[in-house]
């Protein structure tokens, strides 16, 4: 029979986002959501938000948004891109800076796997440089590689192994040839971020999300800060494709939430405690769990990742596995409030006893 679906759709393998089953209660450690809600700000933004400005289209480019992100960043609204959650921005990159027939992207092994899917989708190639045995990002095989640009996540998911400024700094300087996407959907929770240099490096973008630290995963808004040329070219991907991507509730809600710094630098030290306990209880459990600059913990057992994962989800925590060789003995936990991440060491200590 026929399918109607093109080839090419059909050849693709797409991205499998974080389960969401709905059978039962679950303790939700799988997708690396904040604990904390939104600010009150944010929370105000949505209750006074007026209705009756539905029925127009939002501002196309988000503008009173991207002042705000600006005034937040130390940068001017020209350097700033908004999409429809980081996955937009990333995915607006490769055809944004990327030729189908040039030397394409390069990007760990081991990091968020959407990477692969955004250059498929856009027939860009990619080349995968693997992590040192330490799971930290080999940084002189990037310089070495032949490529157009590198797709590096710092914090790195699933690892949570973040690369300080200093470091990102030589980086940068030792490629300019090489365009840098610094994907920072993590770095709330470091403190260590480049925007700072994309003032001084044409080839550094760095790409941010409000899903996060900002607790508005629902919401789905991310942003993009480099130099303008950088930004112009996001802007021609993204009107090729969608003009109002960004619509006018969540203009308002991440505008409030980004100028809430302090409600949110308060929430992301409390996820940065709990994660050195929940760190150093795992461990004590015989967990394998390098240090994290993120809110997740990568997290191996002799036992074998899945043997973790069926166990919690069994007792209602939900946790994130893959099934590959290289990761197949851990689990990416995301770092939850203290009572959750107390039934979480509850049930490991339950299935690790049997
Ligand atoms: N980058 C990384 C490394 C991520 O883990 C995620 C979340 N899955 C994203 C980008 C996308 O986040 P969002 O689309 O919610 O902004």
């Amino acid at each position: 029979m026929k399918t109607f679906l093109s080839s090419f759709i059909s050849s693709l393998t797409p991205y499998t986002a974080g389960e969401q089953p709905q059978d039962r209660r679950y303790v939700k450690l799988n997708t690396n959501e904040n604990p904390y809600p939104p600010s009150p700000k944010a929370a105000e933004a949505l209750r006074t938000f007026d209705v009756d400005r539905l029925r127009l289209y939002p501002s196309p480019d988000a503008d009173g948004l991207r002042d705000a992100i600006a005034r937040a960043e130390g940068v001017e609204r020209e350097n700033v891109f908004c999409g429809n959650g980081s996955d937009e921005v990333l995915a607006l990159c490769i055809p944004a800076f990327f030729d189908k027939g040039g030397r394409g992207a390069a990007f760990a092994d081991i990091t968020y796997s959407f990477y692969p899917v955004f250059c498929d989708f856009f027939s860009v190639p990619y080349r995968t440089v693997p992590l040192k045995s330490d799971y930290t990002m080999d940084l002189d095989a990037f310089s070495k590689a032949d490529c157009d640009g590198i797709l590096l996540t710092n914090p790195n998911a699933p690892t949570g192994i973040g690369i300080g400024r200093a470091v990102m700094e030589k980086f940068v300087a030792e490629n300019p040839d090489k365009l840098i996407v610094a994907d920072e959907a993590y770095m709330g929770f470091f403190g260590e971020s480049a925007v700072s240099l994309t003032k001084r490096f044409k080839n550094l973008l760095v790409v941010k999300t409000f899903s996060k630290y900002y607790s508005l995963a629902g919401i789905r808004c991310g942003y993009a800060v480099g130099d303008k040329a950088l930004i112009r070219g996001l802007f021609a991907a993204k009107d090729c494709f969608n003009s109002y991507p960004v619509d006018a509730l969540c203009q308002a809600v991440c505008a409030a939430a980004v100028s809430d710094g302090e409600y949110y630098a308060a929430a992301a030290e409390k996820v940065r405690s709990e994660r050195a306990r929940l760190r150093t209880e795992l461990i004590g459990l015989g967990f394998f769990v390098p240090e994290s600059a993120s809110n997740f913990l990568f997290a191996g057992h002799p036992k074998g990742g899945e043997f973790i994962y069926r166990g919690l989800k069994e007792r209602g925590v939900l946790v994130r596995f893959w099934n590959t060789e290289k990761l197949k003995n851990f689990c990416r936990i995301t770092i939850g409030t203290p009572e959750q991440d107390d039934e979480l060491l509850f049930a490991l200590r339950d299935i690790l006893s049997r």
